[in-house]
């Protein structure tokens, strides 16, 4: 077991039928529902939890991406495959941005 494909088609033979009948709506509110799990664990700093709630969080970014019909493999490495998109380097040397403020 390797690659962003195989994991996507592995976990679309576990439960994309489950997912797509849940529909998109109610799996991006799974999937928001883990992310605030994987802050919570980052915040904590607890190891074992940490590791289960990326997991977690993949699997179904990888869930949402087979309902929308997109390899998820495909297009992170045809976005950023060849560096930066923005700079096209490797590092990154685009000027960091300024932080955010406000709305
Ligand atoms: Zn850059």
């Amino acid at each position: 077991m390797s690659g962003i494909g195989e994991f996507q088609k592995l976990i679309e033979d576990i439960y994309l039928e489950r997912d797509a009948g849940r529909g998109l709506e109610g799996s991006t509110l799974w999937f928001i529902e883990e992310v605030g799990e994987l802050v919570r664990a980052l915040r904590r700093d607890e190891r074992e939890n940490l590791e289960e709630e990326f997991g977690d969080v993949f699997a179904w970014l990888v869930s949402l991406a087979s309902i929308s019909g997109v390899d998820l493999e495909r297009v992170a490495f045809e976005k950023y495959g060849r560096g930066c998109p923005r700079c096209h380097q490797t590092p990154c040397s685009c000027p960091v941005p300024q932080a955010r403020s406000g709305g």
